[in-house]
């Protein structure tokens, strides 16, 4: 079975099915096996383990992702790599679902993968245009998932494993852990894109405390605003709920941790 994560098979099949590569979409096809290999070494894939994997495009990472796992279901909004998967992917452990993955009800789908399977993964190299909609999709929709490893932009990649505080990364810290493994030249992809990406992993733990994400929300609304006039703007007690969760109102989000929102969800 030939790579298809290499030049010659990538171009070899943009070519044969006449298949540009549509921004809209995000698409940057990965042309490095040992990228590919570093992946799935990294997050030691078995046939016990099921994967869902957003945006296939040519199937370089879905080849070998069906090769080491026990099933993969794959979910890929442009029809038009239909044929490519007739003639390239032909794997009985392989659905490929097509349709916008926002759109679907991802907590079903592990749901049934978690009868068969030991483990339910998400591995994928994300469109870049959605990658902090799809990791929240993922993430608050509680659907019983035990790891993302995601390849994104490697400056959003720093970003959300350094030191940014947001709703989001409040919500990570609360549920597991995030950790930066690699750093991927944007040299690897036809086309390449304009910046270098990073893969990065997020464990999870526990679920989603969707009550504390509201919460989040609201107090990260307007950065610049003091901690009391965030949370005024939703609950007419702001003052109290501080209080009883003694934090100063004086305080902005940004200068709070992961606890003082826990209390002030308590006290709400
Ligand atoms: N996995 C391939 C690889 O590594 O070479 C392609 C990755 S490419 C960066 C992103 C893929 O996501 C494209 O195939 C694109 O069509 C697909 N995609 C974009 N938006 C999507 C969406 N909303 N739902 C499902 N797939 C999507």
């Amino acid at each position: 079975m030939k790579d298809i994560a290499t030049i010659a098979t990538t171009k070899e099949i943009l070519e044969k099915y006449q298949l540009g590569a549509l921004k809209k979409f995000g698409q940057n096809f990965l042309i490095d096996i040992n990228i590919i290999d570093k992946i799935i070494t990294s997050v030691d894939i078995n046939k016990k383990t099921a994967v869902i994997e957003v945006g296939p495009g040519i199937g370089a990472l879905t080849q070998r992702l069906a090769l080491q796992s026990g099933k993969v279901i794959s979910f890929e909004i442009d029809e038009r790599f239909k044929p490519v998967y007739r003639d390239y992917l032909n794997f009985d452990n392989l659905n490929i679902i097509f349709g916008d993955f926002m759109e679907q009800d991802i907590a079903k789908v592990v749901l049934d993968l978690r009868e068969e399977f030991d483990q339910v993964y998400l591995i994928a190299n994300l469109p870049y245009y959605i990658t902090t909609p799809i990791i929240e999709k993922v993430l608050l929709s509680n659907c019983k998932i035990d790891k993302i490893v995601v390849m994104i932009q490697k400056e959003v990649a720093l970003k959300m494993t350094g030191s940014l505080k947001n709703p989001l990364m409040m919500m990570i810290e609360d549920m597991g852990s995030i950790d930066y493994l690699f750093t991927v030249s944007k040299n690897v992809f036809i086309p390449a894109p304009h910046v270098d990406s990073a893969v990065i992993a997020i464990d999870i733990k526990k679920e989603a405390d969707l009550k504390l994400y509201e919460v989040l929300k609201v107090c990260f609304k307007q950065r610049r605003k003091t901690i009391l006039n965030n949370l005024k703007q939703h609950y007419d007690n702001a003052q109290e709920i501080l209080d009883n969760a003694k934090i100063e109102s004086s305080k902005r989000s940004e200068e709070l941790a992961l606890e003082d929102f826990k209390n002030i969800t308590k006290f709400i």
